[in-house]
Protein backbone atom coordinates (compact mmCIF):
# COMPACT_ATOMS: atom_id res chain seq x y z
CA UNK A 1 0.00 0.00 0.00
CA UNK A 2 1.19 3.85 -0.81
CA UNK A 3 2.29 5.73 2.02
CA UNK A 4 0.31 8.82 1.85
CA UNK A 5 2.07 10.79 4.70
CA UNK A 6 5.63 10.25 5.45
CA UNK A 7 7.03 12.56 8.47
CA UNK A 8 10.45 12.40 8.74
CA UNK A 9 12.54 13.76 11.81
CA UNK A 10 9.76 16.73 13.01
CA UNK A 11 11.00 18.81 15.11
CA UNK A 12 8.84 22.29 16.33
CA UNK A 13 10.82 24.52 18.99
CA UNK A 14 8.87 27.33 20.65
CA UNK A 15 10.49 30.00 22.21
CA UNK A 16 9.51 27.78 25.66
CA UNK A 17 9.24 24.44 25.01
CA UNK A 18 10.31 22.01 22.33
CA UNK A 19 6.90 20.78 21.30
CA UNK A 20 8.14 17.67 18.88
CA UNK A 21 11.40 16.22 19.07
CA UNK A 22 12.09 13.91 16.03
CA UNK A 23 8.92 12.79 15.21
CA UNK A 24 9.12 10.50 13.03
CA UNK A 25 5.91 7.98 11.00
CA UNK A 26 4.26 7.01 7.76
CA UNK A 27 0.61 6.43 7.31
CA UNK A 28 -0.49 3.80 4.69
CA UNK A 29 -3.25 4.41 2.09
CA UNK A 30 -6.16 2.78 4.15
CA UNK A 31 -4.99 3.41 7.73
CA UNK A 32 -7.15 4.13 10.38
CA UNK A 33 -4.25 6.40 12.78
CA UNK A 34 -5.16 6.90 16.41
CA UNK A 35 -2.83 9.47 17.88
CA UNK A 36 -2.81 9.46 21.49
CA UNK A 37 -1.26 11.94 23.98
CA UNK A 38 -1.20 14.32 27.23
CA UNK A 39 -2.55 17.92 27.30
CA UNK A 40 1.04 19.36 25.92
CA UNK A 41 1.98 16.52 23.84
CA UNK A 42 2.44 18.31 21.16
CA UNK A 43 -0.75 17.07 18.75
CA UNK A 44 -2.03 20.49 17.52
CA UNK A 45 1.24 21.42 16.62
CA UNK A 46 1.45 18.26 14.67
CA UNK A 47 -1.39 19.02 12.62
CA UNK A 48 -0.71 22.39 12.37
CA UNK A 49 2.47 21.40 10.24
CA UNK A 50 0.98 18.52 8.21
CA UNK A 51 -1.45 21.03 7.39
CA UNK A 52 0.67 23.86 6.70
CA UNK A 53 -0.12 26.31 9.60
CA UNK A 54 2.74 25.70 10.91
CA UNK A 55 5.64 26.29 8.56
CA UNK A 56 8.15 26.78 11.55
CA UNK A 57 9.76 22.81 12.08
CA UNK A 58 12.67 21.17 11.13
CA UNK A 59 12.40 17.80 9.22
CA UNK A 60 10.19 17.13 6.19
CA UNK A 61 6.42 16.44 6.30
CA UNK A 62 5.88 14.28 2.22
CA UNK A 63 2.28 13.65 1.61
CA UNK A 64 1.49 11.47 -1.55
CA UNK A 65 5.42 10.85 -1.71
CA UNK A 66 5.89 15.16 -2.22
CA UNK A 67 7.35 17.80 0.43
CA UNK A 68 4.75 19.81 1.15
CA UNK A 69 7.04 23.13 1.18
CA UNK A 70 6.71 22.42 -2.48
CA UNK A 71 2.84 22.26 -3.14
CA UNK A 72 -0.07 22.96 -1.28
CA UNK A 73 -2.28 20.94 -3.94
CA UNK A 74 -2.06 18.12 -1.10
CA UNK A 75 -4.89 20.27 0.95
CA UNK A 76 -7.55 19.25 -1.63
CA UNK A 77 -7.33 15.94 -0.48
CA UNK A 78 -7.74 16.49 3.43
CA UNK A 79 -10.68 17.28 4.91
CA UNK A 80 -10.06 18.44 8.81
CA UNK A 81 -12.49 18.41 11.95
CA UNK A 82 -11.09 20.92 14.09
CA UNK A 83 -12.14 20.43 17.89
CA UNK A 84 -15.51 22.23 18.62
CA UNK A 85 -15.40 25.81 18.08
CA UNK A 86 -18.23 27.66 20.01
CA UNK A 87 -21.46 28.99 17.77
CA UNK A 88 -23.74 31.85 19.27
CA UNK A 89 -26.91 30.62 19.65
CA UNK A 90 -28.27 33.12 17.07
CA UNK A 91 -25.18 32.91 14.71
CA UNK A 92 -26.85 33.45 11.43
CA UNK A 93 -25.96 30.09 9.59
CA UNK A 94 -27.78 27.11 8.79
CA UNK A 95 -26.56 23.78 8.90
CA UNK A 96 -26.90 23.64 4.81
CA UNK A 97 -24.96 26.78 4.78
CA UNK A 98 -22.22 25.79 6.94
CA UNK A 99 -21.84 22.50 4.61
CA UNK A 100 -22.35 24.44 2.01
CA UNK A 101 -19.36 26.79 2.63
CA UNK A 102 -16.95 24.52 1.62
CA UNK A 103 -18.05 23.17 -1.21
CA UNK A 104 -15.11 23.88 -3.71
CA UNK A 105 -17.29 23.40 -6.88
CA UNK A 106 -20.60 24.76 -7.20
CA UNK A 107 -23.00 23.73 -5.39
CA UNK A 108 -24.25 20.19 -5.76
CA UNK A 109 -27.49 19.75 -3.64
CA UNK A 110 -27.58 16.26 -4.06
CA UNK A 111 -23.84 15.78 -2.97
CA UNK A 112 -24.55 18.03 0.01
CA UNK A 113 -28.43 16.00 0.73
CA UNK A 114 -26.43 12.53 0.48
CA UNK A 115 -23.61 13.92 3.08
CA UNK A 116 -26.16 15.11 5.40
CA UNK A 117 -28.20 11.87 5.37
CA UNK A 118 -24.86 10.03 6.23
CA UNK A 119 -24.40 11.68 9.37
CA UNK A 120 -27.50 11.54 10.27
CA UNK A 121 -28.24 15.74 10.52
CA UNK A 122 -30.62 15.54 7.08
CA UNK A 123 -33.42 16.23 9.15
CA UNK A 124 -31.13 19.64 10.85
CA UNK A 125 -30.49 20.86 7.52
CA UNK A 126 -32.44 24.43 8.01
CA UNK A 127 -31.91 24.33 11.87
CA UNK A 128 -28.90 27.57 13.00
CA UNK A 129 -26.05 25.35 13.59
CA UNK A 130 -25.76 27.15 17.13
CA UNK A 131 -28.95 25.62 18.40
CA UNK A 132 -27.95 22.20 17.57
CA UNK A 133 -26.05 20.06 20.59
CA UNK A 134 -22.22 19.40 20.91
CA UNK A 135 -22.43 16.31 19.24
CA UNK A 136 -24.58 17.04 16.07
CA UNK A 137 -22.32 20.02 15.37
CA UNK A 138 -19.65 17.77 15.71
CA UNK A 139 -21.42 15.57 12.48
CA UNK A 140 -22.04 19.04 10.79
CA UNK A 141 -18.38 19.73 10.84
CA UNK A 142 -17.58 15.98 9.50
CA UNK A 143 -20.03 16.58 6.98
CA UNK A 144 -18.14 20.07 6.01
CA UNK A 145 -14.96 18.55 5.80
CA UNK A 146 -16.52 15.20 3.92
CA UNK A 147 -18.10 17.29 0.71
CA UNK A 148 -14.91 17.72 -1.47
CA UNK A 149 -14.58 13.67 -1.45
CA UNK A 150 -10.93 14.18 0.41
CA UNK A 151 -8.85 11.28 0.75
CA UNK A 152 -7.68 11.96 4.25
CA UNK A 153 -9.81 12.54 7.10
CA UNK A 154 -8.10 14.68 9.92
CA UNK A 155 -9.75 14.62 13.23
CA UNK A 156 -8.62 16.81 16.51
CA UNK A 157 -11.16 14.89 18.71
CA UNK A 158 -13.53 17.48 20.73
CA UNK A 159 -13.96 16.16 24.29
CA UNK A 160 -16.33 18.62 26.00
CA UNK A 161 -19.92 18.92 25.89
CA UNK A 162 -20.95 15.85 23.61
CA UNK A 163 -23.37 12.95 25.16
CA UNK A 164 -22.27 9.86 25.30
CA UNK A 165 -24.88 8.65 22.39
CA UNK A 166 -23.01 11.09 20.09
CA UNK A 167 -19.88 10.15 20.78
CA UNK A 168 -20.87 6.33 20.31
CA UNK A 169 -22.70 7.67 16.52
CA UNK A 170 -19.25 9.42 16.08
CA UNK A 171 -17.10 6.37 16.36
CA UNK A 172 -19.34 4.21 14.12
CA UNK A 173 -19.25 6.83 11.41
CA UNK A 174 -15.88 7.38 11.35
CA UNK A 175 -15.64 3.22 11.31
CA UNK A 176 -17.63 3.31 7.82
CA UNK A 177 -15.86 5.97 6.52
CA UNK A 178 -12.76 4.32 6.96
CA UNK A 179 -14.16 1.08 6.18
CA UNK A 180 -16.72 1.29 3.75
CA UNK A 181 -15.19 4.26 1.65
CA UNK A 182 -11.72 3.62 2.66
CA UNK A 183 -10.90 7.10 3.69
CA UNK A 184 -7.81 7.21 5.61
CA UNK A 185 -7.85 8.54 8.84
CA UNK A 186 -5.72 10.69 11.24
CA UNK A 187 -7.41 10.95 14.62
CA UNK A 188 -6.07 12.18 17.97
CA UNK A 189 -7.47 11.37 21.09
CA UNK A 190 -8.10 10.88 25.00
CA UNK A 191 -9.88 7.90 25.08
CA UNK A 192 -7.79 5.37 24.58
CA UNK A 193 -10.34 2.56 24.67
CA UNK A 194 -11.97 4.06 21.57
CA UNK A 195 -8.51 4.09 20.10
CA UNK A 196 -7.95 0.71 20.70
CA UNK A 197 -11.12 -0.13 19.11
CA UNK A 198 -11.07 1.77 16.14
CA UNK A 199 -7.61 2.65 15.01
CA UNK A 200 -5.66 -0.19 13.33
CA UNK A 201 -2.59 1.80 13.97
CA UNK A 202 -1.62 3.89 17.02
CA UNK A 203 0.91 6.96 17.14
CA UNK A 204 1.86 7.52 20.81
CA UNK A 205 2.86 11.17 21.25
CA UNK A 206 4.26 12.72 24.21
CA UNK A 207 6.82 15.56 22.30
CA UNK A 208 8.79 12.46 21.43
CA UNK A 209 7.09 9.73 19.73
CA UNK A 210 6.90 6.99 22.71
CA UNK A 211 5.44 4.05 20.26
CA UNK A 212 4.10 3.63 16.44
CA UNK A 213 3.16 0.85 15.16
CA UNK A 214 0.12 -2.23 14.76
CA UNK A 215 -3.03 -0.70 17.62
CA UNK A 216 -2.91 -4.47 18.71
CA UNK A 217 1.00 -4.62 19.15
CA UNK A 218 0.49 -1.36 21.62
CA UNK A 219 -2.53 -2.69 23.42
CA UNK A 220 -1.87 -6.43 23.74
CA UNK A 221 1.27 -5.07 25.73
CA UNK A 222 0.24 -4.62 29.21
CA UNK A 223 4.00 -3.23 30.18
CA UNK A 224 3.79 -0.90 27.50
CA UNK A 225 0.00 0.51 27.78
CA UNK A 226 1.04 1.01 31.55
CA UNK A 227 4.51 2.80 30.86
CA UNK A 228 2.85 4.99 28.52
CA UNK A 229 0.18 5.85 31.21
CA UNK A 230 2.50 6.59 33.58
CA UNK A 231 4.85 8.89 31.83
CA UNK A 232 1.69 11.14 30.53
CA UNK A 233 0.00 11.12 33.63
CA UNK A 234 3.17 12.66 35.11
CA UNK A 235 3.74 14.94 32.26
CA UNK A 236 -0.23 15.63 32.45
CA UNK A 237 0.63 16.50 36.55
CA UNK A 238 4.27 18.65 35.78
CA UNK A 239 1.55 20.55 33.55
CA UNK A 240 -1.41 21.15 35.92
P1 LIG B 1 -1.62 19.21 22.48
O1 LIG B 1 -2.43 19.53 21.27
O2 LIG B 1 -1.17 17.78 22.53
O3 LIG B 1 -2.29 19.61 23.76
P2 LIG B 1 0.08 21.43 21.67
O4 LIG B 1 0.68 21.16 20.35
O5 LIG B 1 -1.08 22.36 21.73
O6 LIG B 1 -0.25 20.05 22.40
O7 LIG B 1 1.20 22.04 22.63
C1 LIG B 1 2.50 21.48 22.81
C2 LIG B 1 3.38 22.44 23.63
O8 LIG B 1 3.70 23.58 22.85
C3 LIG B 1 2.69 22.96 24.89
O9 LIG B 1 3.68 23.09 25.90
C4 LIG B 1 2.17 24.32 24.46
O10 LIG B 1 2.10 25.20 25.57
C5 LIG B 1 3.20 24.76 23.47
N1 LIG B 1 2.63 25.59 22.38
C6 LIG B 1 1.62 25.23 21.54
N2 LIG B 1 1.38 26.20 20.64
C7 LIG B 1 2.26 27.21 20.90
C8 LIG B 1 2.52 28.49 20.29
N3 LIG B 1 1.82 28.91 19.23
N4 LIG B 1 3.49 29.25 20.83
C9 LIG B 1 4.21 28.82 21.89
N5 LIG B 1 4.02 27.63 22.51
C10 LIG B 1 3.05 26.82 22.02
Amino acid sequence: MLNIVEIEHLTVKYPDVKALDDVSFTVKEGDFLGIIGPNGAGKSTLFASMLGLNTKYDGSIKFFGQDIRKSKDYLKEIGYVPQKPIFEKNFPATVNDIVRMSLRKEANEKKIDEILQQLWIHELSNRRIGELSGGQQQRVFIAKALVNNPKILILDEPVTGIDQQSIDLFYSILKELNSKQKITIIWSSHDLDAVNQLANHVACLNRTLFFHGESDEFFENDELVKQYSEASMQEHMHHH
